[in-house]
């Protein structure tokens, strides 16, 4: 399995950067978790958008969700993807309909955002939509999903892929909680968000410190850490520090076009 952070930036982009979404390969299986502003362009540096056979949505936050829109276009509207089918795909043969695996809500949420100025079923004219039931196991190829949902500040599921005995776990956004410890137990990689300097001054957690993240990655017995979601205006030295100091080992810092093998 290999996986490349096409954008690790929070709700606002870093320089240069691009919002939650990372590429996920494990043989001809191409799956994207996440497709936030920004992370379109970064995809199409990589792969071809027609190749990938999956998008997997954690949560519809627009820093999660908003590059569906050029996403959509560029199926719908690429000359390579002509004709521009009436009523949908189903069917027809040469156009690329990746899967959207969202979850509940996602139809509806899409068609708030799209129906501002356009036709609202862009996204799933596009798409082959599934909603996901979090209590069931998702398969794209070679790859098992599991969902747990986590804390956040709308329903948000946290997901762990795996091929082969092979297991990466992403925390999506998350306020400090047990089932991601549960989820993430002994995998192979947990990327989890830090997108805090300091716990929330409101005190209703949906993010985490850096410390946090690391203790998260401790309790599960995860082997590796990767930190994400963090702005490139905090402090990255002091993220990893206070990540190493609870986690108790090495702590990687996710940068855009980094690549992990497992
Ligand atoms: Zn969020
Ligand atoms: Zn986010």
């Amino acid at each position: 399995m290999r996986i490349t952070v096409l954008g690790k930036s929070p709700s606002w982009q870093d320089a240069g950067g691009a919002c939650s979404g990372y590429l996920v390969e494990d043989g001809e299986t191409t799956l994207l978790l996440d497709c936030g502003n920004g992370v379109f362009a970064k995809l199409r540096e990589r792969v071809d958008y027609t190749d990938v056979d999956a998008i997997l949505i954690s949560h519809l936050h627009a820093d999660h969700i908003l590059d569906l829109v050029p996403y959509s276009y560029a199926l719908i509207y690429a000359p390579r993807q002509q004709p521009v089918p009436v009523g949908g795909y189903p069917g027809t043969d040469n156009p690329a309909r990746p899967r959207l695996i969202a979850p509940s809500g996602a139809v509806d949420t899409f068609h708030q955002l799209v129906g501002s100025w356009g036709n609202e079923d862009l996204i799933d004219i596009a798409f082959a939509i599934e909603e996901y039931d979090p209590a069931e196991t998702v398969e794209v190829g070679t790859l098992r999903a599991r969902f747990q949902e986590v804390p956040h500040f709308t329903t948000t599921f946290a997901a762990d892929l795996s091929s082969n005995g092979t297991r990466f776990t992403y925390g999506a956004d998350c306020g400090p909680n047990d089932a991601l410890v549960d989820l993430a137990r002994d995998t192979d990689l947990l990327m989890i968000e830090a997108t805090l300097p300091r716990p929330e001054r409101t005190g209703e957690r949906g993010h985490l410190t850096p410390g946090e993240a690391g203790e998260h990655g401790r309790r599960a017995g995860a082997r590796r850490i990767v930190l994400t979601h963090y702005s490139d205006e905090l402090d990255a030295d002091a993220c990893r520090a206070a990540a190493v100091e609870t986690f108790g080992g090495e702590v990687e810092l996710a940068r855009e076009g980094a690549v992990y093998t497992l």
